[in-house]
């Protein structure tokens, strides 16, 4: 028998799992939000209901400009991100109550993006786990949590349940 699962690999797992909706090829994210032991809503990265999500009518894609840095050195590269999406935290936020979410853990497979992380400060929330980094916004969303007071962490040593990994586009 296989040894059992710590909480933390178990709701990874739910939101790895969770992620496996998403229709765009871009990106598949999901997360879940937990009370105690308790799930208490899991989420995804999708169009609104009833509306084309990127399967049918294809990425809606904008172009950004960013600095990426590598190795102490700066860069400016173009990159291309979906924008038909909501993000799986705000969907999170948007089908979840607020007295669900006081003092709450988010479990997330991403870590999450300027604006999903504003909002989940201010969402009741006191922890949000994640497992995949994503350094664009890593410093200020940090400070963020440290002046929030909201624990934040990345889930090392973990692997996601096997199917769940998209190939995805970058
Ligand atoms: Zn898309
Ligand atoms: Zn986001």
């Amino acid at each position: 028998m296989a040894a059992r699962k710590d909480w933390d690999t178990y709701f990874m797992d739910i939101a790895y799992m969770a992620s496996t909706r998403s229709q765009c090829n871009r990106r598949h994210v999901g997360a879940v939000l937990v009370q105690g032991k308790k799930l208490l809503g899991t989420a995804y990265n999708g169009a609104p209901m009833g509306v084309p999500d990127c399967s049918e009518a294809g990425c809606m894609l904008v172009e950004e400009i960013e600095l990426e840095v590598k190795d102490g050195q700066e860069t400016v590269v173009k990159k291309q991100r979906c924008i038909r999406t909501i993000h799986a935290e705000q969907n999170l936020l948007l089908f979840t109550d607020r007295e669900d979410r006081e003092g709450a853990t988010v479990y997330v497979t991403d870590q999450p993006c300027w604006t999903c992380a504003n909002m989940l400060a201010n969402s009741g929330i006191a922890e949000i786990v994640f497992h995949r980094p994503y350094p664009k916004d890593d410093g200020k969303v940090r400070l963020l949590m440290e002046q929030r007071g909201i624990a934040f962490r990345q889930l090392s040593g973990y692997e996601p349940p096997a199917g769940t990994l998209a190939e995805v586009i970058n």
